[in-house]
């Protein structure tokens, strides 16, 4: 083996090397951007633009899962495909004609994140928004008892007794800043119900007494 041959593996060698640090490092930077875990990603793209699993009180596992104290997103996490496509599923899912709601929680569908969907009856068209890391800030003292249902407990309703105004705080997944929103009226029920599948609450822990 001459010299010159082995500067020029050397060489090789050192370039292979750099090149390996460089890939290394644009991997890791890719890896870090959002939060969410391996086990939200496989369940998110187990139903690719369709409708997700509704998780049910009934079953044992699900319900733990209901239980649960929900994290928030990242801004990072608000601007994934990830993310696009988690909202673009609960949608389909709230719409499912054979089980259609008024709003969803990301838990229902088996992502343990603070998001949720809210059919906006008090705006023109009555459309469908969502609203990421979402928190009730006030409370109305002003009441009203009125019956409710949930997705994740089928073929049952009972009398809530809610706020009748609620302001909820939230980030705009669009501009990504904070935002807040006073909320009257069957709109605001149904933020107060999803809000509280956020903190693992569910509207049969609150039931009001029959008259
Ligand atoms: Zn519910």
């Amino acid at each position: 083996m001459n010299l010159r041959f082995t500067t020029n593996i050397l060489r090789l060698m050192t370039y292979n090397l750099r090149l390996l640090l460089v890939l290394v490092f644009i991997a890791g930077c890719t890896k870090s951007q959002t939060s969410f875990t391996s086990d939200e990603i496989e369940t998110i793209n187990k139903y690719p633009q369709q409708k997700m699993r509704v998780l049910l009180y009934d079953d044992k596992t699900d319900s733990l899962f209901l239980r649960q104290q929900t994290k928030e997103f990242s801004d990072e996490d608000l601007q994934s495909d990830i993310f696009k496509n988690l909202k673009a599923q609960m949608l389909l899912t709230v719409l499912d004609t054979a089980n259609t709601g008024v709003g969803i929680a990301a838990p229902q569908v088996g992502i343990s994140r603070r998001l949720i969907a809210v059919q906006r009856f008090d705006k023109p068209d009555e459309p469908f928004e969502f609203y990421a890391n979402a928190y009730i800030v006030y409370f109305s003292d002003e009441k009203r008892i009125g019956a409710e249902g949930c997705l994740s407990i089928p073929n049952r309703r009972g009398n809530v007794e809610r706020s009748e105004t609620i302001v909820v705080k939230y980030i705009d997944t669009e501009s990504l800043k904070p935002c807040a929103d006073t909320v009257s009226g069957f709109s605001a029920v149904i933020f107060q119900h999803e809000i509280d599948h956020l903190d693992g609450v569910l509207y049969i822990d609150k039931l009001y007494p029959d008259a």
